[in-house]
C-alpha cells in the first residue's frame, strides 16, 4: 500500500509550489527569513516584503550589520515586531558565533534566537537536504484532520500528538519536497473553512473526512476572554502639520518602533498633568477618535487626542522625531499607527 508520504510527494510533483522566491538556490538565509515571515502571515502577503527585504539585506552578514531601525522599517506592516528583533539578533549570532553559516543540526539551529523546532526543521529540510520535520500552522491543520486529533488547539496534548505524527510520517528521502508539499497541501487544499477533500491525495485514510465534518478539526482552543486595556495616544501636531512620534522602549509591545506618545491615563486633566513638563502651559487637547487592536494577550483601545503646538521643547531623555507623513519616508511604525496616518482622515495642523 502506498505510504502517506508517497501520496503527498506524488501530489507535490504535479501540483506543488516550486517557484516561491525563497526556494531559489536552497539557501539557509532565505529559507530562515521566509519561515520567520510566514509565521502568522500568508504567502501572498509575505512575497513583496520578502523581496524588498532581500533586496536591502541580501545575506545574513548584511542583515547582521544593519541598524535595527532599518530592519524594523523593512518589517513594518508584517506585525509581531518581536520577530524582527529576534531576526536581527539571530543574524548577529550566526555571524558572530558561526562565521556567517547557519548550523546544520537541530540543536544548533534551535539555540538561535527566534528559531523553534519547526523553523529549524524547515531549514534542515528545505535548505540543507537533511531530514527536518516541520509543523507550521498549515501542517498542523492537515495532520489534525488526517488523524482526527480532538485535543483542543494549543493544548500540550494537541502539540505532543501532532509532533508524534509529524515525526512518524516524515520520510527519510525527499524531506525538503515533503515539507514543502505539506505546507502547500494545507494552504491550497486542506483550507481552514473549505477543505477540498475530493481532490486531496490522502482522502482515503483521512479520519476527519470519514467522519463527515473535516472543518470541525482542529478543535477550537479553550476560550479565554482577553482583558481590555485602554490607553491615550497624543497626536501632537506642529504649525507645519508634522506629527510627533516617540520611539517605544526596546522591549515589550511594538518594541523600538515609532508611535504616538502614549499615556496610561484616559481623562484630559490627568493626561495634561502627566505631560505638563512637555506640553506648553494651557495647551488645549481635543479628543478625536480611537482605534482598537487585538494582541495575543489583550485588546487595546487607543483613544487619540489632538494637540496643536506652535513649538515644543523636546525632552532630552525621550527619543522623538517630527514626522511629515505627506513627504517623508516613514520610520518603522506599528501597522495600526501607520494605517491611521495613511488614512489622512483626521484634521491636520495648518500648512
Ligand atoms: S481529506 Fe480533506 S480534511 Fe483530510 S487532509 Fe485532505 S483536504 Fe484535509
Amino acid at each position: 500500500m502506498m505510504e502517506f508520504s508517497d501520496k503527498v510527494l506524488r501530489w507535490f510533483d504535479a501540483h506543488g509550489r516550486k517557484h516561491l522566491p525563497w526556494q531559489a538556490g536552497k539557501d539557509a538565509y532565505r529559507v530562515w527569513l521566509s519561515e520567520i515571515m510566514l509565521q502568522q502571515t500568508q504567502v501572498t502577503t509575505v512575497i513583496p516584503y520578502f523581496l524588498r527585504f532581500i533586496d536591502r539585506f541580501p545575506d545574513v552578514k548584511a542583515l547582521a550589520a544593519a541598524p535595527i531601525d532599518q530592519v524594523l522599517q523593512h518589517w513594518a506592516g508584517l506585525g509581531y515586531y518581536a520577530r524582527a528583533h529576534r531576526l536581527h539578533a539571530c543574524a548577529q549570532q550566526v555571524v558572530n558565533q558561526h562565521a556567517g553559516k547557519f548550523p546544520e543540526d537541530l540543536n544548533g539551529l534551535m539555540a538561535l534566537p527566534g528559531v523553534g523546532r519547526s523553523t529549524a526543521g524547515a531549514i534542515l529540510a528545505l535548505a540543507m537536504e537533511h531530514r527536518g520535520v516541520i509543523l507550521d500552522g498549515n501542517v498542523k491543520r492537515v495532520l489534525a484532520r488526517y488523524a482526527a486529533i480532538d485535543h483542543p488547539t494549543g493544548s500540550s496534548a494537541f502539540e505532543r500528538e501532532l509532533w508524534d505524527r509529524a515525526e512518524t510520517l516524515t520520510p527519510w528521502v525527499r524531506a525538503g519536497d515533503y515539507a514543502q508539499a505539506m505546507m502547500d497541501l494545507g494552504a491550497t487544499l486542506c483550507k481552514r473553512h473549505t477543505p477540498q477533500c475530493l481532490i486531496c491525495p490522502v482522502m482515503e485514510a483521512c479520519k476527519a473526512r470519514a467522519e463527515g465534518a473535516p472543518a470541525d478539526y482542529p478543535k477550537a482552543a479553550r476560550s479565554k476572554k482577553l482583558p481590555y486595556v485602554e490607553r491615550s495616544g497624543l497626536v501632537i501636531l506642529d504649525a507645519e502639520g508634522r506629527v510627533l512620534l516617540e520611539r517605544r522602549p526596546p522591549l515589550g509591545l511594538w518594541a523600538g518602533l515609532y508611535s504616538f506618545p502614549e499615556s496610561e491615563f484616559t481623562q484630559e486633566m490627568d493626561i495634561h498633568n502627566a505631560w505638563q513638563a512637555w506640553l506648553p502651559h494651557n495647551t488645549s487637547m481635543q479628543k478625536m477618535d480611537y482605534f482598537e487592536h487585538t494582541f495575543s494577550h489583550y485588546r487595546l483601545r487607543m483613544n487619540l487626542w489632538k494637540v496643536v503646538v506652535q513649538s515644543l521643547t523636546l525632552i532630552a531623555d525621550k527619543d522623538c522625531l517630527w514626522y511629515d507623513f505627506r513627504s517623508q519616508e516613514a520610520p518603522g511604525m506599528p501597522a495600526p499607527i501607520s494605517r491611521y496616518l495613511q488614512q489622512g482622515a483626521w484634521p491636520l495642523g495648518k500648512k
